[in-house]
């Protein structure tokens, strides 16, 4: 079975499902959540002919695909939980999303499994509409977009002087592009674009302090312009194109994004065991063996190992990596991300005439608001990211002082907000043992030293997870590489 490009980019699945079908809800009741079903050593009467490790959206994606071919499969979580980056609150107002937040609608991928899942998708678009405006804090002081324009403070060139600092790198890098074709991202003729952001931003005109404004206060990728490929900018902005010429929308699970995985799990056939995290995977002559901290074993012909590199990188491996690969699994770096959940009482905003939502360049970071009531009138609390730099400080304040840290500096700045609002929920991707950051990421050079190298198989294992795909990112790319896994060992 081969895949055009075009299928692969925007998925397989949806070519044959149709959208329509694939966003139709299967009207069935929410999923109930996989309990632990064992602490015991090798619980399973015989051996699975494939172990799939992790339970996030790849391993899960991956052991429905194998199971619908008539796989025997196994899977091995470290977490009591499924979902790994897709994680609800599902007890607290909103439902609000700590990781996977939403899907375009050229996720054709994302889409089958909803409905495989037998989940809901909603258009969550209108609820993001219905912020356009947010304040913008500079120095604790709130600057209108003409103010700003006027400030002896804006470093940018005049032409961008009118800009809101977040704005700036996606219009630079959408019009500066320097891909023909996005999808070469990868490609060996690509190396002489893998350069830094920082390189590639001051090439297009922007000083050092407009750099730190306009990327290092809140970089997606890096914890500066100078740890982050500008190529990944450029493949996001032509993935990104592509998902809107598929359609609009923004699609989430009703109910919470963590339904999908619950949903999937419960439509296992096989075994999926929790709390139970690899230590040691070992290829042999004739078969692979897992082996967990427990000291439980596990045995199967061919293994998928979804873990991030993050992980994988301090588990015992045999034979070990080689070559690119090897560079790959001891360096790929990963993002620092830290997000806070606020409940409020009264919708403070309503009061001082202020967008509910920020983005600062001090210890609050950017403010989101939550709208995830009956309509998208209602918020349902603010969420509060810090990423790079500022997670790594807010982590280091540890989770209580951050969310009081919050709280305050919140009421500083809005003191209309004086008493309205609480910290319920801290939650750091970097400091998860299971993660080490929200999603990986490339420094200058890594894209053109192993990025195509990634996901060989090695011995009786091969590769899956949101940083194995190679035609799409998030949520899409963990199943580009679920999909790819699949046909790997079907066709080995
Ligand atoms: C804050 C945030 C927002 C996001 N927003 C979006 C978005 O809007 N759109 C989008 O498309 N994508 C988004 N993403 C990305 C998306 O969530 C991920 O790409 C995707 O969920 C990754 O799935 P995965 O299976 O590759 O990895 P994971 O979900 O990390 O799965 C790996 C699994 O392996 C398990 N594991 C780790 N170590 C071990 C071990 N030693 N033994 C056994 N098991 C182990 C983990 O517990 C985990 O369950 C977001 C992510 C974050 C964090």
């Amino acid at each position: 079975m081969t895949f055009t490009r075009r299928q692969a980019i925007l998925g397989a699945a949806i070519a044959q499902l149709g959208a329509a079908a694939a966003l139709a809800p299967t009207a069935q009741a929410a999923p109930k959540p996989v309990k632990a079903k064992d602490a015991k050593p090798s619980p399973v009467s015989s051996d699975p002919d494939v172990i799939i490790l992790g339970a996030g959206i790849s391993g899960l994606g991956a052991a429905s695909l194998l199971e619908e071919q008539g796989a025997k499969v196994l899977i091995l979580e470290a977490r009591k939980r499924v979902g790994g980056r897709i994680f609800t609150l599902l007890d607290q107002p909103g439902t609000p999303e700590m990781g996977f937040n939403s899907m375009g609608a050229g996720y054709g991928r994302g889409m089958d499994m909803a409905r495989r899942a037998g989940v809901e998708l909603h258009d969550v678009a209108p609820r993001y509409m219905k912020d356009p405006r947010q304040q913008f804090v500079l120095g604790g002081v709130t600057l209108t977009r003409e103010e700003w324009a006027a400030s002896p403070k804006n470093p940018f060139p005049a032409a961008l002087k009118s800009m809101m600092p977040w704005e700036i790198v996606p219009v630079l890098v959408s019009k500066n592009n320097r891909l023909k074709d996005w999808a070469d991202w990868i490609a060996p003729e690509s190396a002489p674009l893998d350069i830094s952001m920082h390189q590639y931003l001051s090439q297009l005109g922007l000083s050092d302090a407009a750099i730190r404004l306009a990327f290092d206060k809140a970089p997606y990728y890096g914890l500066n312009g100078h740890q982050s490929s500008a190529l990944v900018y450029e493949f996001n902005d032509g993935w990104g194109k592509a998902q809107s010429a598929a359609g609009p929308g923004s699609f989430a699970v009703k109910g919470g994004n963590l339904l999908l995985p619950q949903g999937l799990a419960a439509k296992q056939k096989g075994d999926i065991l929790l709390g139970k995290e690899v230590v040691a995977i070992s290829s042999g002559p004739d078969a692979a063996v897992v082996t967990c901290r427990d000291g439980s074993t596990y045995r199967a012909k061919k293994v998928i190992c979804s873990l991030p590199f993050s992980v994988l990188r301090n588990i015992s491996f045999e034979p070990g990596f080689t070559g690119p690969q090897a560079k790959a699994v001891t360096s790929l770096p990963y993002q620092p991300i830290s997000i806070a959940f606020l409940t409020v009482s009264a919708p403070y905003w309503e009061k001082d005439g202020l967008p509910p939502t920020m983005w600062t360049d001090g210890p609050l970071g950017q403010v989101l608001a939550q709208r995830y009531g009956p309509t998208p009138d209602e918020v349902t609390g603010l969420s509060v990211f810090a990423r790079g730099e500022l997670a790594l400080a807010w982590d280091r304040l540890g989770k209580e002082n951050t969310l009081a840290m919050i709280v305050s500096e919140l009421e500083r700045l809005r003191p209309a907000a004086k008493g309205l609002v609480k910290g319920a929920y801290y939650h750091s991707w970097g400091l998860e043992p299971f993660n080490g950051g929200d999603w990986s990421y490339f420094n200058p050079g890594q894209i053109t030293a192993f990025a195509r190298e990634m996901s060989t198989p090695v011995g009786r294992v091969h590769f899956c997870g949101e940083h194995t795909g190679t035609s799409n990112r998030g949520l899409e790319s963990a199943l580009e590489s679920a999909e790819r896994v699949a046909l790997e060992i079907l066709s080995a």
